[in-house]
């Protein structure tokens, strides 16, 4: 009887281990008080593994850079914590999936872009660490697309009817993530590299889009890979 369960707590354990190693556990994304509290606590407690990031951080000036955003459901910030790899890829990249994306639905020419998010920073605390600890991550519920001839769409992920936008956007992320980052194709598939969706039970209302850390073309391995 003993060793049954041993033999189903080791079963439960290992696929555990396996899956945690392979896929990102949707790590905890802070809501705008949330990561205010956070950081008043850490600080509080001069806790400085959560204070120092381990990678160099910027802002996204949210309501008047080039491509602007918002968290959900908030206006725009005036300076939002972002890893400065996140925040160039974005400004070098970005708009240029995005107009792939406007291609295949034969949309029109991207003039302004801003993207409607569910966070960048995620809990720190946990090991191996979510592209989010290091803000290198942004969850995007919609692009809201102004085009050269004055029409606004705003293009919710969860809505069927843009899939095939996000397949070619996510395609473009993953090819520019493989281009400039020097990572692996995840899993054989340029979508799933530098991003998960639909595929993935906790992804069906954003799509979580990242820069993964790749050492030598592979994955450094304290990290999750996308
Ligand atoms: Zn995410």
């Amino acid at each position: 009887m003993k060793k049954k369960i041993l033999i189903f707590l080791s079963l439960v354990l290992s696929s555990h281990l396996i899956s945690a190693d392979e896929e990102h556990q949707h790590a905890h994304v802070f809501t705008p008080e949330e990561e205010a509290r956070f950081y008043e606590e850490a600080r509080r407690k001069g806790d400085f593994d959560i204070l120092n990031f381990r990678f160099p951080q910027t802002s996204w000036r949210e309501c008047t850079d080039v491509i602007t955003g918002n968290y959900s459901g908030y206006n725009c910030a005036n300076r939002r914590g972002i890893s400065d790899i996140l925040k160039s890829f974005m400004d070098d990249h970005m708009s240029q999936c995005v107009q792939e994306g406007l291609d295949e639905i034969n949309m029109g020419e991207l003039d302004q872009l801003h993207i409607i998010h569910d966070g960048i920073l995620g809990d720190r605390r946990h090991s191996p660490r979510s592209m989010h600890a290091e803000n290198r991550a942004i969850d995007i519920r919609a692009f809201k697309v102004t085009l050269y001839n004055g029409e606004e769409h705003t293009l919710k992920f969860n809505d069927k009817k843009y899939r095939s936008f996000y397949e070619a956007f996510r395609n473009c992320w993953g090819q520019t993530v493989v281009t400039y980052n020097g990572c692996p194709v995840y899993a054989g598939s340029l979508q799933r590299t530098g991003s998960i969706g639909w595929e993935d039970k906790n992804h069906q209302n954003h799509m979580h889009t990242s820069v993964p850390y790749c050492v030598n073309g592979s994955y450094g391995g304290y990290y999750y890979k996308r």
